[in-house]
């Protein structure tokens, strides 16, 4: 297709169906054509979840991290599901990613880029497409976008009518973060409130009281000082999915009237996950024709100059802010395998915001079963993308978490010592394990340490 100009290096005219004609991996079989195209049809008339006015200011701010003037804290569920859409579940969320980003500020003055894994995470890529439990073989659950969990024929079939569901519930969802990020729950004055209900007893929360009573101390004195807090009343607070199921990106992709670009209005930030990542695959051709904020998951085997072609065909006008590489290696990898990468994206004079995942490498299971990670390793993998960073002079720009703001147990270790056996006492999640309130609180402390010596 003739592309008469690009902006942003995406072309404008978009070619929003150029990624039809390419591989696309880790997508539904869905039963009946007739049933998606109506619900495509329907979902491209929606409302926008994220306008294109925030994704560019996300974008401006992106920029900001990877000259270490901020720094990103990206964070929510592995998958949300559609049962636990729930003003207090949100409310729990976002209230860590409040407290986390406080700590972070408040240790290292630095604003932090708050972005929620939320109100539309609703999608998984998995390693197989189906499960045999028994001897009976079914699809596999791919996210309550796509099927059901149980393991019942009925359950597994994909049924696009998920689509408009997670549509619809992420929508309620983002109000939810708008109420509370914009009514004032988010004041700063508000620095204690977002401990209440809690469990009281633990360490990070003990602490946490005592960050907030320094905080409290500052507003006052700035308070008494004259200045305006009314401007504190809301952050901002943007939505972020890994863009997985094209069909659904599709059908909320609008096209700006201001400046002829594409935008995903499903969320102000999309990422490309480790499986579906390659150079000439649909997802990278889709996603390099819409203007928002990209990030591409990277994990061990990415090669130099993988990273490259990546850089080079997302963002080729070399935009800063475009492009985010969250490198999730591995405790154990990522000293040998990230200075590599930095070094030929450094090199190359590419503009990329660099981001640490410490989770989706650090996957174990434990003898008991359960699908788990050692805390020890996330923090190692943390401090290890810390070090690459200064070793190469570059700017680590951010973290990529999988949390919840609620007492679950899934992460082994943390103040609470989680251990094998207590995995049992509440394991939530349907896929990958989150760190609960307080090992987020806990991680939150020990990198805005790491921060301070950045
Ligand atoms: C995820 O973020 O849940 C995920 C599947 O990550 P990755 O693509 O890095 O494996
Ligand atoms: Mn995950």
């Amino acid at each position: 297709m003739m592309t008469t100009a690009t902006q942003l290096g995406v072309s404008i005219p978009p070619d929003l169906d150029s990624f039809r004609s390419l591989p696309a991996r880790q997508q539904p079989t869905w039963p009946d054509a007739a049933a998606l195209a109506a619900v495509t049809h329907r979902l491209s008339k929606m409302a926008p979840l994220a306008r294109p006015k925030e994704a560019d200011a996300l974008r401006a701010k992106l920029a900001a991290a990877a000259r270490g003037e901020a720094f990103v804290l990206q964070g929510g569920d592995c998958a949300e599901i559609f049962a636990e859409a729930s003003a207090t579940r949100i409310r729990n969320k976002i209230r860590t990613l409040l407290q986390m980003s406080v700590i972070l500020t408040h240790g290292t003055s630095m604003p932090v880029v708050k972005i929620g894994r939320m109100a539309g995470q609703y999608a998984k890529p998995r390693s197989a497409d189906v499960e045999t439990r028994d001897g009976v073989t079914l699809p596999a659950y791919r996210g309550d976008m796509i099927n059901g969990f149980e393991f019942t024929p009925k359950a597994r079939t994909p049924d696009p009518r998920r689509l408009e569901q997670a549509y619809q519930l992420s929508a309620a969802t983002a109000n939810v973060v708008r109420a509370f990020t914009l009514g004032g729950y988010a004041d700063l004055r508000q620095v204690h409130e977002w401990n209440r209900g809690f469990i009281s007893a633990s360490p990070a929360y003990a602490r946490y009281e005592s960050t907030a009573i320094e905080i409290d101390r500052a507003v006052k004195f700035m308070e008494a000082c004259g200045a305006d807090f009314e401007a504190l009343r809301g952050v901002d607070f943007y939505l972020s999915h890994e863009a997985l199921v094209l069909d659904y990106e599709r059908a909320l992709t609008r096209l700006d009237s201001r400046t002829g670009r594409a935008y995903g209005s499903s969320a102000h930030l999309l990422w490309i996950g480790e499986r579906t990542r390659q150079l000439d695959g649909a997802h990278v051709e889709f996603l390099s024709q819409v203007a928002n904020p990209i990030a591409v998951k990277l994990g061990p085997t990415t090669s130099p100059d993988d990273a490259l072609a990546l850089a080079a065909k997302l963002n080729p006008e070399n935009v800063a802010g475009r492009l985010t590489f969250v490198a999730r290696m591995g405790a154990s990898n990522v000293r040998k395998v990230l200075p590599a990468l930095v070094a030929a994206v450094r090199d190359a004079g590419v503009m990329v915001t660099w981001v640490t995942d410490p989770m989706h490498g650090n996957t174990i299971t434990a003898a008991n079963g359960y699908k788990t990670r050692r805390f020890a390793d996330v923090l190692d993998e943390v401090q290890g993308f810390f070090e690459v960073h200064r070793a190469a002079g570059t700017v680590p720009g951010g973290l990529h978490m999988e949390m919840t703001g609620d007492d679950v147990t899934e992460v082994l270790g943390g103040t609470g010592a989680i251990d094998e056996a207590g995995l049992a006492r509440r394991y939530e999640t349907l896929v990958d394990p989150r760190l609960n309130h307080q090992q987020s609180l806990e991680t939150a402390y020990l990198v805005a340490e790491m921060l301070q010596t950045r």
